[in-house]
């Protein structure tokens, strides 16, 4: 196009949890056209290869545009009206027959706010059962219960401002010059104005490592045990902010047994107890950086060049980490120890002194931890309290009786409650379990089971929509009205900009429309014209209060977005921080608010081994995640051709001295096998990759090479999120 006649209108990016404001162009009511927004103060006019091409997506041949019903193994068109009487009497018909707890939801953080919040008040409030769950259990839970456990409260206390006065950028196992490539810009930008200084802490070199101005290479699952060597180097040294640790912290410790959840119904209990700074001195005698070398495989002395960082009193230090600490079975300590760090240094909720956790999926943060679409969660609260849940049912305008006091299945123990049969309805919508789920095998037997009836809701054909009962096609982004959260706290609206293909409806129109037919007009009594602002408000009601107030929609409309706790008509962009935050009522500088008292915790936290090592007949690490030129599992940007020409399919990549030794060359077969299945693709043998010669790196993204057969279901006690960075496998030329 042109671009001259071109009618420019803003959203959020599809993609990514950066949360990049772009301008798409409309011509004939077609999007046509899409730059970086000048004005996000998020991207500010940049974005990545993924958000460029992001309107093709909306266009593929086989955009899924009618309703599907599977009948003697085929699927046949029908209506929409057809496909949504039946959901409404399958999922009847199965609370009749096996009770409420039998019914669930699975969506992701790409759901929408407003679609999240129905799904929420339809099971939750409306049904009666806490079957719901989201794929961002597999990729941030861990940061949540971090949150929680260190402070109370959820989501980062900092924003992306935070990059432009940082003089250090910590990254922990974070890729994100290939995972977050327009805020890493953002980071090289300043190495180019100010001289900042980026060093990389990972298990693999990558992008970011060559971008970087120093790349260390820790030993898978050793991150633990380093993070407890700065300590003990901050505490040594006298780098310890003594009056910022004795007013606004407690030191404890907690869950110190073994176990990864492999098990059904395991049980856990994190017990917290109040230790004294000298326990946690004394604790860290352990991890003196000459021991932590000899685990970590971290020089001593690259150990005390970061904690010199982190411990000058003269640097301004951001931490920023995703699914390197998250995929972890010990997760949520290891978000423990990062905000460890800045606490004992008082480097937190000020201008550039920042531990960042950033999320993967553009809505993970507005709707899967706000909206709370997770088994425990309530939109303001948890669903073990009892004043919570009064709160959501008068909002919900349903007895409180109706919302079950106890947390049912997070999302592995979800797939595992259908193989077993105690789940006989689910309703996936926006996410693509049947590439991500770990120990892929074991789920997809589970949904063909006999007796399942499984609903998908998506835009494009995946390995999900291939186990369905029911395909309902989705309307995708901007075909329909919504808004995303990005990890800034920023929530950021979109207006329906072009009309749905075909038949497809919105996530959130769907469950209302089954929700009528289940008899819940009365909760679910939206107009169709005006139903997103109607659900949107109704949402905000949750949040009232200066902790969490929502902003209200005329602010989203006009602004590219507004970061919460939004008061006085002013985002909020530190938090516990009197300066800037309302919130804050102590009388002090700070007040982490989330606790009863208002201090953070300093945990102690120990190194444990990885539940699965390498040993001799496994005798490879695997770690698996992204690239750069595909979203999640690729079902949309497969779809857009420079994309898919771009990174065709997976690999398997292999340290080249290892490849030598086994004769292989890149484009190789190479069978990759574990304890649990096996796959065969390509080798790429380069200098970029894994460093050992017992390590091998294979993306997700490729449906037709599925790694997830061959991960480890095993998750962190605390937060239920999986670890897809490590299990042992074995190498083998095909
Ligand atoms: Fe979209 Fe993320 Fe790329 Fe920004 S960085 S353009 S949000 S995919």
């Amino acid at each position: 196009p042109k671009g001259g006649n071109l009618d420019w209108k803003k959203t959020p990016c599809r993609f990514c949890g950066v949360g990049c404001g772009v301008l798409v162009g409309i011509e004939n009511g077609k999007a046509v056209a899409v730059k970086g927004d000048p004005n996000s103060p998020v991207n500010k006019g940049l974005c990545c290869v993924k958000g460029y091409h992001s309107v093709i997506a909306l266009y593929g041949k086989d955009r899924l545009t009618k309703p599907l019903i599977k009948k003697n193994g085929r699927y046949v068109e029908t209506s929409m009206k057809e496909a949504l009487d039946l959901i409404a009497s399958k999922m009847k018909e199965t609370i009749a027959d096996y009770g409420k707890d039998a019914v669930s939801i699975y969506g992701s953080g790409q759901w929408t706010i407003p679609d999240g919040y129905v799904a929420s008040k339809l099971f939750k409030g409306c049904i009666g059962t806490n079957n719901i769950e989201a794929n961002a259990r597999l990729c941030m839970a861990s940061a949540v219960t971090g949150f929680m456990t260190s402070f109370g409260i959820d989501e980062p206390m900092g924003c992306y401002e935070d990059i432009d006065y940082a003089n250090v950028f910590v990254l922990w196992g974070n890729n994100m010059a290939e995972m977050h490539p327009v805020l890493f810009s953002r980071l090289l930008d300043q190495r180019l104005k100010r001289g900042v200084k980026i060093i990389d802490f990972a298990t693999r070199t990558t992008r970011t490592s060559m971008a970087a101005d120093k790349s260390i290479i820790f030993k898978p699952q050793t991150d633990l045990a380093v993070a407890n060597a700065i300590c003990y180097e901050i505490i040594k040294n006298g780098w310890v902010n003594k009056a910022f640790v004795e007013k606004h912290c407690n030191f404890s410790k907690g869950l110190t047994e073994m176990g990864y959840g492999m098990e059904d119904n395991y049980q856990f209990n994190d017990k917290p107890e109040n230790i004294s700074f000298e326990d946690f001195k004394g604790f860290l005698n352990d991890y003196t950086p000459e021991k932590v070398e000899k685990i970590s495989g971290v020089s001593a002395k690259d150990i005390k060049y970061m904690a010199a960082h982190y411990g000058n009193p003269n640097t301004k230090v951001m931490s920023l980490w995703c699914m390197g600490p998250n995929q972890h079975t010990r997760g949520t300590w290891m978000n423990n120890l990062i905000y460890n760090i800045h606490l004992l240094t008082g480097k937190i909720s000020t201008p550039g002194n920042s531990p960042f956790s950033l999320t993967g999926q553009p809505s993970a943060c507005g709707t899967v931890r706000e909206v709370g679409t997770l088994t425990h969660k309530l939109p303001h609260g948890v669903v073990m309290n009892e004043e919570h849940r009064k709160h959501a049912a008068e909002i919900w305008n349903v007895p409180v009786e109706n919302i079950p006091s106890k947390p049912t299945y997070h999302t592995v123990e979800m797939f595992r409650a259908l193989d077993r049969g105690d789940i006989r309805f689910m309703w996936i919508q926006v996410t693509n379990p049947m590439v991500t789920m770990p120990k892929l095998k074991r789920y997809r037997d589970a949904t063909k089971k006999e007796g399942r009836f499984i609903v998908v809701s998506d835009v494009y054909p995946t390995p999900t929509t291939d186990i369905a009962d029911v395909i309902l096609p989705s309307a995708m982004w901007i075909e329909r009205e919504g808004m995303y959260g990005n990890s800034e706290r920023r929530t950021q609206y979109f207006e329906k900009m072009i009309e749905p293909s075909g038949e497809a409806m919105s996530d959130t129109w769907q469950l209302v429309e089954v929700a009528k037919r289940l008899g819940f007009e009365k909760q679910f009594h939206y107009k169709e014209e005006t139903h997103i602002e109607e659900i949107y408000n109704e949402y905000r009601r949750h949040h009232e209060g200066k902790k969490h107030a929502m902003a209200p929609l005329d602010v989203l409309k006009s602004q590219p977005g507004a970061q919460w706790p939004y008061v006085d008509g002013k985002s909020t962009q530190w938090r516990f921080n009197a300066e800037y935050d309302p919130a804050c009522s102590n009388g002090e500088k700070f007040h982490f608010y989330g606790k009863p008292d208002g201090k953070a915790v300093i945990w102690q936290r120990p190194y444990e081994p990885a539940p699965e090592e390498p040993d001799t007949e496994y005798p490879f690490w695997l770690c698996t995640g992204r690239v750069v030129e595909h979203w999640h599992t690729g079902s949309m940007t497969r779809r857009i051709p420079v994309l898919h020409k771009a990174m065709p399919h997976a690999y398997v990549e292999l340290n080249p001295g290892q490849a030598k030794e086994m004769q292989i060359k890149t484009g190789d077969r190479v069978k990759i096998s574990s304890r649990r299945g096996e796959i065969i693709l390509p080798a790429s043998v380069n200098e970029r990759g894994v460093p050992e010669r017992n390590q091998v790196f294979v993306p997700f993204f490729d449906e037709n090479m599925l790694i997830n057969d061959v991960t480890l279901d095993a998750f962190c006690p605390i937060s239920k999120q999986p670890d897809y960075k490590k299990c042992a496998v074995k190498v083998e030329k095909a």
